[in-house]
């Protein structure tokens, strides 16, 4: 299945716990930030190269959303949406604490090559279906990182509905929804594996640059 990706959009501390865990205020509208399609990997268990050279580098499990076609107001998740997958969203914590700092945009920390590792496409199971099912992150066969979206702070028509608004959303355009609490680091050498329910959905292994 050749699947064509045109914009990469995440969103920032969309699960409160996440936010605290950060100690980040919970957003009153989405925090929205976008990666470079560079930074797009498929985890098919292979090796994830990543920079060893940078500081902390965290892990992230979100669910990843694929459209099927353009924005429409009112217009069902069910018929926008047609792929789903689990996906990482790596970040430099390091440098994203710099940046924060200076009041810089969170881009180097958050689209480097390799930084939004996704499992292979499934076809969309569904809002409804979606609700009902939790995703996890499980590193070195530990479970690191549980979610619902029912636990999101913005779902996700309003996400969509925002985004569309203001940046634009049509059909190759994919979603990192957000992360919820649990994120952690990466070391050289551990294994990552995303599940959704009992199904393994796909995994890479970390490798870091010298
Ligand atoms: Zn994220």
């Amino acid at each position: 299945m050749t699947v064509t990706v045109k914009n990469i959009y995440c969103v920032g501390r969309n699960y409160i716990q996440h936010a605290q865990e950060l100690n980040n205020p919970v957003p009153d509208s989405p925090l929205l930030f976008t990666k470079p399609t560079h930074a797009l990997a498929i985890a098919n268990g292979q090796e994830i190269l990543l920079p060893g050279d940078r500081g902390q580098i965290q892990y992230e499990v979100e669910v990843v959303l694929h459209l099927a076609r353009k924005y429409e107001p009112g217009i069902k998740i069910d018929d926008l949406v047609d792929l789903m997958a689990l996906g990482i969203d790596f970040t430099l914590r390091d440098v994203q604490t710099e940046l924060k700092e200076k009041g810089y945009p969170w881009t180097l920390a958050k689209g480097f090559i390799n930084s939004a590792v996704i499992t292979p496409w499934q076809p969309f199971v569904g809002l409804e279906a979606a609700m009902q099912e939790e995703f996890s992150l499980e590193k070195n066969g530990q479970e690191v990182q549980r979610g619902n979206i029912r636990n999101m702070i913005f779902d996700f028509a309003s996400i969509f509905e925002y985004t569309a608004k203001h940046l634009g959303l049509d059909a190759g355009d994919i979603f990192f929804t957000g992360t919820p609490a649990g994120v952690g680091p990466v070391s050289d050498g551990d294994r990552l594996v995303m599940k959704w329910g009992e199904k393994e959905l796909g995994s890479c292994l970390i490798k870091l640059s010298k």
